[in-house]
């Protein structure tokens, strides 16, 4: 039986003011029977990790370089997360794909980081709108699913994060059957590879995550919680999307 896991991002957004957030999600967190984990900007981790603490939410990074420390000036590494205090790691977000060229080779590379410092490696694969209108959704989340997620991935290690490109930050949302397609894809997929370890893999959905739509969400086969991005930063909304997992 796999855990439901609402996780959030907090992109390039908080300062230690936001913590108070953290705190407020507490209660939540402790009563329902769902993993909970926020990944903060780097500046913000080790203070996350000290709010957090005695409490059932995780703290992570959003990305970590694939080296295990050298001359990479802006980039931190998987053992610093850990360090901080993290327990997970965002690896192939799409911002980073996108903003940062990282391709399915790199974030392998980063989520083999993760796994060799004992972080949990959150994965996110997702396709373009063009690529959806242009009928190719499943070509491109199974190329950049096979391409990113390393042969010693295992449903302790990894999660797996489905975030249509065109959805994140846009308050669009596919069809619960589009969501539904592509996580019994991914489930038949990891299945494929890693056999019936591929059944211990969380699947998350991700892009446009709201109280509202939550339980909807939830709901579809195969979605075993979400990446939240925007209603990750106030409690008030993150609470309620806790509750409906
Ligand atoms: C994300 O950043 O991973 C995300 C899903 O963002 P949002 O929930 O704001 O769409």
């Amino acid at each position: 039986m796999r855990r439901k896991l609402a996780a959030g991002n907090w992109k390039m957004n908080g300062t230690k003011a936001n913590l108070a957030e953290l705190d407020a999600m507490k209660s939540t967190a402790e009563t329902d029977q769902t993993d909970v984990l926020i990944c903060t900007p780097a500046t913000l981790l080790s203070r996350a990790a000290d709010a957090v603490s005695g409490s059932p939410i995780a703290v992570g990074g959003q990305d970590c370089h694939a080296n295990a420390s050298g001359a990479h000036t802006g980039d931190i590494s998987a053992a610093m997360i850990k360090d901080a205090g993290g327990s997970h790691v965002i690896t192939g977000h799409s911002e980073r794909r996108v903003d940062h060229g990282e391709t399915d080779a790199v974030v392998a590379a980063k989520s083999e980081a993760a796994y060799a410092n004992d972080l949990v490696a959150v994965i996110c694969i997702g396709e373009s709108l063009e690529e959806r209108e242009s009928g190719k959704t499943l070509d491109v989340v199974g190329t950049q699913l096979a391409g990113s997620t390393p042969d010693a991935a295992t449903g302790a290690n990894t999660v797996i994060a489905y975030e249509p490109v065109w959805a994140i930050g846009t308050g669009k949302v596919p069809t619960l059957e589009q969501i539904g397609e592509v996580h019994d894809f991914i489930r038949e997929t990891l299945v494929e590879r890693f056999g019936d370890a591929g059944n211990d893999f969380r699947v998350l959905y991700g892009g446009s995550v709201k109280p509202s739509n939550a339980s909807e969400i939830f709901a579809v086969s195969n979605v075993d919680g979400a990446l939240v991005g925007g209603a990750s930063l106030k409690a008030n909304d993150f609470n309620g999307i806790i509750a409906a997992l």
